[in-house]
């Protein structure tokens, strides 16, 4: 990993962070879990990475904060990696409509999810990554450490545990998905990987480096393949559709890249073929997505011209 003041991006990085400045109204944090209801809200950070791992950022950039659903991307991809196609027998791809952690879809299609990016398909991508490891949690840990070059990378675990005390929804989605034979972890051990794997601490810098193979078509950092190119277009494809809870058809207009956002207030967002993106600003909107990272990702397309359409 090299970090450089660029050309290309530094100028435009500099820009929006000028622009988002001087926006009033940042959101809400995320309030349902009570370790990230305090975040500071004025805090705003963005970072590229280029394929071959050059790094440009703004602001907070290097600042950690918690990864959230951004992680349900690379476990994704991971269980992609490993399983292949019969992923998609146990979870859909098509976006849902309703909230990220609703219960109502998944009666009446008889515990399948609708795309891995809800709570409950992340559940059951959760669920299948660990059978095959025997510890989904560390795998995706491994996989970060390992793409990001930052060794310290790390669960935070009050995070971690502040979920678990407020997680009545998510237990009772895994439940329910277990009645219908599509989780086989014990609920419990599951909840806890799950809840693990969202309180990843990571930076923007991380994360832009860890999605580098989303822009390279699956080459991981080191040069070996985590993906075919069509693997990689579809964990891009789901992305675009279903990566931004219930407001993926908004983002796809303003910004037009694929991106997954987490409650924590990160996006990471992918030009194909020539960089990746992570923007951080804990203010949420009311989908639960952060408003200064989709305007800082809608600045950043508009001012480069960089998008998938
Ligand atoms: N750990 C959070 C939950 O399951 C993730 C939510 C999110 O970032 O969308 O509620």
């Amino acid at each position: 990993m090299s970090s450089a003041v660029a050309p290309a991006f530094q100028p435009v990085l500099d820009q929006i962070a000028a622009d988002i400045a001087a926006r009033p109204g940042r959101g809400r944090p995320a309030d349902y879990i009570p370790a990230l209801a305090e975040a500071d809200t004025s805090r705003f950070g963005m970072a590229v990475a280029e394929p071959d791992g050059t790094v440009y950022g703004v602001g907070d950039w290097r600042h950690p904060f918690s990864a959230q659903s951004i992680t349900k991307a690379f476990t994704l991809a991971l269980t992609l990696a490993l399983e292949g196609e019969a992923l998609w027998e146990h979870v859909g791809r098509e976006p849902s409509g309703n909230p990220f952690n609703s219960l109502v879809q998944l009666e009446y299609e008889n515990g399948i999810p609708r795309n891995p990016f809800i709570n409950a398909g992340a559940l059951v991508v959760t669920d299948r990554l660990h059978a095959l490891t025997g510890d989904a949690s560390g795998t995706l840990r491994a996989f970060l450490r390992a793409e990001s070059g930052r060794q310290e990378l790390d669960f935070d675990l009050a995070v971690a545990a502040s979920e678990a005390a407020h997680g009545d929804r998510n237990a009772a989605l895994a439940h329910f998905m277990a009645s219908y034979g599509n989780i086989r972890t014990p609920v419990p051990e599951l909840l806890e990987q799950y809840f693990r794997q969202c309180s990843l601490e990571t930076s923007c810098a991380d994360l832009a480096l860890a999605g580098g193979f989303l822009a390279r078509h699956g080459i991981r950092a080191d040069g070996s393949s985590l993906l075919t190119r069509s693997q990689a277009k579809q964990v891009n494809a789901v992305m675009l559709t279903c990566g931004t809870y219930d407001a993926a058809g908004d983002f796809a207009y303003r910004v037009g890249l694929p991106g997954k956002s987490g409650v924590g207030g990160g996006i990471v967002a992918v030009v194909p073929g020539r960089c990746t993106l992570c923007v951080w600003s804990p203010g949420l909107d009311e989908r639960g997505n952060s408003v200064a990272g989709v305007a800082a990702l809608d600045r950043f397309t508009t001012l480069t011209g960089l998008s998938v359409f």
